[in-house]
């Protein structure tokens, strides 16, 4: 039912029928468009019951194409043990343990279907590993520009999948340049490339977008007054705000919308300096630092839709300190049993943030997605482990004495 694409600045209409990456006038992001006025005559909600539990269980609003998949989506819901009308989304169980997973599931898929051979992407860590599995997963080859100091997991997994990697002196905007370079390159095309970068092509947002179907069938098909999001590129966001748009038209939901909630962190803050000055793009910003890897992104390229998503949500954005961050990923995994990753764990900042200056009220349905696997951040987590002495050993009495007589050993 995918019709066509659509430049999200402009409106020119693009074809779905054979790859394409931004929009040739103005550079805006390509969404894909489906006839929904079919969809919704011949697929409704209750066809969704007895579905595999992934998220393409959605495929009626997804791309037709056979789908490249590890099992991605449909993440638990879990009602939080702390706060009564807060979940935690957790997708840090997805395949590759994050979030990035559903996108590059989508993204592989249309790449393999296209007959795309080399798939380039530049990467702050998660979505390396997921487009190393996705790729693998395909036969397809995978080729990763990613900074040098990611997490040890990004690294090592990359490298088990059998993926091409490069680490980069810098930061996620550095690797990009990395693969704009290899665009401008005569080899580009004849030998089958494609750039899966954040928002450079159409289909990783509509395997992102999945999460907002699932927010809404898990929540029984109504939507939450507020969801926290974790924002590097933001295209969960992105995704999210487009599946509820299609929800209303498909008749699923009515025309409510959740208040969209952007936190990032401190040391690198633009979407939150740009909201708070209101001004409806970001300014890159210089000397990005924080342990939360996924959120080291400057610039995002989708930072006018992100801005607008937040205007017309009435949300907000908010910064956390990595202290805050720290604690709050100790305190999530001791009061919640779920070890988050450092980006997930900035919503619990957020949310306590946004209740303690009344934006919230107690009894108001908030979801916080944590988008992956504290696992996978060991080598960054390790250095904050508090080392306690060993515990004292019991005295030598205490155990049952040894007894051995004449000859014969004992069972002791
Ligand atoms: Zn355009």
């Amino acid at each position: 039912m995918l019709t066509h694409l659509e430049c999200t600045r402009c409106g020119e209409r693009y074809t779905a029928d054979r790859p394409q990456s931004v929009c040739t006038k103005d550079g805006g992001i390509l969404y894909a468009r489906y006839d929904l006025e079919v969809i919704k005559r011949e697929f409704s909600s209750a066809h969704l019951t007895g579905r595999a539990p992934t998220m393409w269980r959605y495929d009626a609003i997804l791309p037709a194409a056979d789908p490249v998949s590890l099992g991605e989506g449909f993440t638990p819901m879990l009602p939080s043990r702390e706060f009564p009308n807060v979940f935690i989304k957790d997708e840090g169980l997805n395949p590759t343990g994050s979030f990035k997973a559903r996108g590059l599931s989508a993204c592989v898929t249309m790449a393999r279907h296209f007959g795309m051979k080399k798939l380039a992407i530049p990467s702050a860590g998660n979505a390396a590993g997921a487009l190393a599995a996705y790729a693998a997963a395909a036969s397809l080859e995978a080729h990763i520009f990613m900074p040098k100091d990611v997490p040890a997991a990004n690294r090592i997994e990359c490298d088990y999948y059998g993926a091409h990697v490069t680490l980069v002196d810098g930061l996620i905007s550095d690797c990009a340049k990395k693969v704009a370079e290899l665009k401008d390159s005569e080899v580009w095309e004849k030998d089958g490339w494609f750039d899966v970068s954040t928002t450079k092509e159409p289909y990783r947002v509509e395997g992102k977008k999945t999460m907002g179907y699932e927010v809404a069938e898990q929540l029984g098909w109504r939507l939450p007054q507020a969801i926290i999001y974790p924002t590097g590129g933001g295209v969960g966001l992105l995704g999210m705000w487009k599946a509820f748009e299609e929800m209303e038209a498909l008749g699923w939901t009515g025309p409510e919308r959740p208040k969209m909630i952007v936190v990032q962190s401190a040391g690198c803050a633009p979407v939150v300096k740009a909201w708070e000055e209101g001004k409806s793009s970001v300014e890159m910003w210089t000397n990005a630092a924080t342990l939360a890897a996924g959120l080291r992104v400057p610039k995002p390229y989708g930072d006018y839709l992100i801005l607008d998503i937040l205007k017309k949500s009435n949300g907000t954005a908010v910064a956390a300190t990595d202290e805050e961050i720290l604690e709050a990923t100790r305190h999530w995994a001791k009061t919640e049993g779920i070890f988050a990753a450092p980006e997930g764990a900035a919503c619990l900042v957020a949310y306590r943030k946004l209740l303690a200056n009344g934006f919230f009220k107690p009894e108001d349905t908030v979801v916080l997605f944590n988008t992956g696997s504290g696992l996978k951040y060991q080598d960054v987590l390790d250095v904050h482990v508090v080392r306690a002495p060993s515990p004292a050993l019991p005295p030598q009495s205490a155990k049952p004495a040894a007894r051995h007589i004449g000859g014969i050993i004992g069972p002791y």
